[in-house]
């Protein structure tokens, strides 16, 4: 291990983006910081590597980015000049076996036109929302996302004040599956739009049909935010937040092995490696693991008040993961439908296989029956069609995610011969769609399950890849908090608002409420919900 000085002001636990921008941020604030790292590489879930053939460059984590150009810390931190990003016209696409495909445009007139061709009654309701979804997602989703939520009582006296809150907050009480039933006529369209609110590539079981007062269901309706990639691959993002820590005058310590978190009168004062080590932290340790690694593993249970323990004995994980195929490929998909709307093929984000609603809800109660889903549908997309760099030059990739249980039951198959089967069956799917996936246009394949990417991360309770449910118990007002019961010690990891993806969100809000705590002016204007909520009656 690297050489270590014995203190610090602020030790940071975990590597991942939540980790590293908040380090970076409390490094430009003028404070000795350490970036503490399991792994080897930093980066967790954005991770970039050439696990098929050479120069292919696969994203095994992440890999569609929400609007991260415009986050305040991509902004504040100059990672413009570091990172870039691709904003695709063509965000998502969904293909049908009988030879359409609906295409969203960023563009309204566009996006209208396509789905007009499946139902002109749909194309109107969607116009009609679009103008209200944006400015939903302008003035209060975006606002609200970065920033350190209010209470429930305040939050909705705020918005009741206005039209726009006032909708808001309807919205918030309703599921995304009844909603899309209600407004949509159209099967093929209904279908689209629950795969574009799930947040990416999958639909979540968690979200799908019940409430969420983080109100993201106005996501499925706005077109001018949304997805976007890192160009050359995932990876380079962890690499702009590395270089801008490590400009800032932070320390990275990779293969970190800590034993604990040190409490000490009461407070928490460092941590101690398994080496017998401590590194002390005259002024802040932060976590960016999972709420159980944090408080139970690393702190311990005894020297928690008992109210925050029942809090941690509440919190929940998904209980479904993603089965992932990534191709090395000759061509680039091409689809029997891109007769019917060309543009399918270069679109982020691919639903294929779910037809119809039953399909998509056998799904849902195969993993919740804990098997592997019986019909095959998928989220993919057309990376390198839309950044060239993530593949050698004329060649190709694309991925395949699909949802599935954490350890289903195989009826006594062994797992290594059960995976190469469902991913078979993937590619069979796939190229009902798209029939120039032969084994002659597929160069490799690399078959990645929760199973291995739990190992490379075990913050990632068994395959959970948000590190908590979206559930309305865990989000926003009731999300698990970036303070702790012990003082020093924080929480920036996932399990706090605004949840898991890559959003940066909880490092972010934590830098400006630890800079808070020890009286340190901000460098930065950090976002202020209450700021924005009372703006929208001005
Ligand atoms: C297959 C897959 C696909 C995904 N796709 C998307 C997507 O398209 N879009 C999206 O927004 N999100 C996606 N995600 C989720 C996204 O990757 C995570 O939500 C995000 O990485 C969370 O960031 P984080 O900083 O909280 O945690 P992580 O990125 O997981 O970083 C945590 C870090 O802590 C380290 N660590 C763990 N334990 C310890 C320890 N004991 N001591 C020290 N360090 C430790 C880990 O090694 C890791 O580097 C995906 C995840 C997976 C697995």
């Amino acid at each position: 291990m690297i050489e270590l000085d014995s203190s610090y002001d602020c030790l940071v636990i975990g590597a991942g983006h939540h980790g590293m921008i908040l380090s970076s941020y409390l490094a430009r604030s003028g404070l000795k910081v350490a970036l503490l790292e399991r792994r080897l590489m930093y980066g967790g879930g954005l991770a970039t590597s050439e696990v098929t053939q050479p120069g292919f460059y696969h994203n095994l984590h992440s890999i569609n980015h929400f609007e991260i150009s415009n986050a305040p810390w991509f902004k504040d931190l100059g990672l413009d000049r570091r990172v870039k990003y691709i904003t695709p016209r063509y965000e998502f696409g969904q293909a049908h076996l009988d030879g359409t495909a609906l295409v969203f445009s960023r563009d309204l007139e566009e996006t209208v036109a396509n789905m007009a061709r499946f139902s002109r009654k749909d194309a109107e309701t969607f116009r009609k929302w679009n103008a209200r979804a944006e400015e939903m997602t302008a003035k209060i989703l975006m606002r609200e996302r970065f920033a350190e939520p209010m209470s429930q009582a305040e939050r909705e006296g705020l918005l009741s004040r206005t039209e726009i809150g006032r909708e808001f907050l309807e919205i918030c009480q309703r599921q995304p599956l009844d909603l899309v039933e209600e407004l949509f006529e159209n099967e093929h369209i209904r279908l689209l739009f629950l795969f574009k609110v799930s947040l990416f590539g999958t639909w979540l079981t968690d979200t799908m049909s019940k409430t969420s007062p983080m109100g993201s269901v106005v996501r499925a309706f706005d077109l001018q935010s949304g997805y976007q990639l890192c160009e050359g691959g995932s990876f380079n993002l962890a690499r702009g937040l590395m270089e801008s820590f490590i400009a800032a005058g932070g320390t990275y310590v990779p293969q970190a092995a800590i034993e604990r978190i040190v409490v000490e009168g009461g407070r928490a004062t460092g941590v101690e490696l398994s080496d017998g080590r401590t590194i002390r932290a005259n002024q802040a340790v932060v976590s960016t693991l999972n709420v159980h690694q944090t408080f139970e593993q690393l702190v311990g249970r005894e020297q928690l008040p008992t109210t925050f323990s029942s809090k941690l004995d509440k919190f929940n994980y998904t209980d479904w993961t993603l089965f992932g195929v990534h191709f090395a490929l000759n061509e680039t998909p091409r689809f029997t439908a891109a007769s019917f709307d060309p543009n399918i093929e270069r679109c982020q984000k691919w639903s294929l296989g779910a037809e119809t609603m039953e399909d998509l809800v056998s799904a849902f109660e195969d993993v919740k029956a804990n098997r592997p889903p019986r019909i095959i549908q998928f989220g993919s997309g057309a990376l390198s069609m839309i950044d060239p760099t993530q593949a050698p030059p004329g060649k190709h990739t694309t991925y395949a995610w699909h949802v599935m249980p954490y350890d289903p039951d195989l009826s006594g198959r062994d797992h290594e011969s059960w995976k190469a089967e469902f991913s078979d069956q993937i590619i069979e799917t796939f190229r009902k769609y798209c029939p120039n996936m032969t084994k002659d246009n597929i160069l490799a394949t690399h078959t990645y399950t929760a199973k291995e990417y739990y190992q490379e991360l075990p913050n990632m309770h068994r395959g959970d890849i948000f590190m908590g449910t979206f559930s309305s118990d865990q989000v926003m007002y009731n999300h698990f908090g970036y303070r702790s019961p012990i003082p020093n010690l924080y929480y920036a990891g996932s399990g706090s608002h605004p949840g898991g993806g890559v959003s940066g969100g909880s490092g972010y809000i934590a830098a400006g409420l630890i800079a808070k705590d020890l009286d340190i002016k901000p460098w930065w204007t950090p976002y202020d919900a209450r700021a924005s909520l009372e703006s929208l009656a001005s």
